[in-house]
């Protein structure tokens, strides 16, 4: 199993539309089992594939697996979300794709989603807590959409330095790779 690299802010592809998996074939679940070696290691709890400049829509998640000793590997695909509720909450995220930055989002507190396994099932969750958070969190990089742009406007201010920082970072890796 390779180790696919994560690909961080300022990467133009992390902010697109990603448009829907066609096949659910080896490919994709290699695709979804990579990514989740990715994710464990880097000790996330959710990575969505744009992460991995796949611009598909996929993403896989573990909120279970704090300790990381047991694994359980929640494969999403094409997910659509059914529902939410109105009620909302703050919660300070982060994103493997943003490193060291944290922000306070609002999002509601349960969703109700449906989605397809790696083996082409189809499903429906409802969900709270920490896993409605990070299917939300996970569904908008599907929509080229980062946590950062439903922080606050004060939060996102005091973030602006170190924000253009990695911008510039990644925007230098990927004109040295060329
Ligand atoms: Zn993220």
């Amino acid at each position: 199993m390779s180790l696919i690299e994560i690909i961080k802010y300022g990467t133009p592809s992390l902010q697109e539309r990603s448009v829907p998996v066609e096949e659910i074939n080896n490919e994709i679940r290699q695709l979804a089992a990579d990514m989740g070696e990715s994710m464990y290691t880097n000790k996330g709890v959710g990575l969505a594939a744009p992460q991995v400049a796949r611009n598909i829509r996929l993403f896989v998640l573990d909120t279970e697996q704090v300790t990381h000793d047991r694994r359980n590997l929640q494969v999403f695909i094409n997910p659509e979300i059914l529902d939410e509720s109105v009620e909302d909450g703050p919660y300070t995220e982060g994103c493997l794709s943003i490193p060291n930055i944290e922000g306070e989002v609002f999002r509601p507190l349960r969703v109700k989603v449906r989605a397809f396994n790696e083996h082409g099932e189809e499903f429906v969750l409802e969900a709270d807590d920490l896993l409605a958070r990070v299917i939300q969190h996970e569904y908008d990089h599907l929509d080229g959409v980062l946590f950062i742009d439903r922080m606050s406007k004060e939060r996102r201010a005091l973030l602006a330095g170190q924000l253009n920082a990695l911008r510039r970072e990644t925007e230098a890796s990927l004109a040295a790779a060329k």
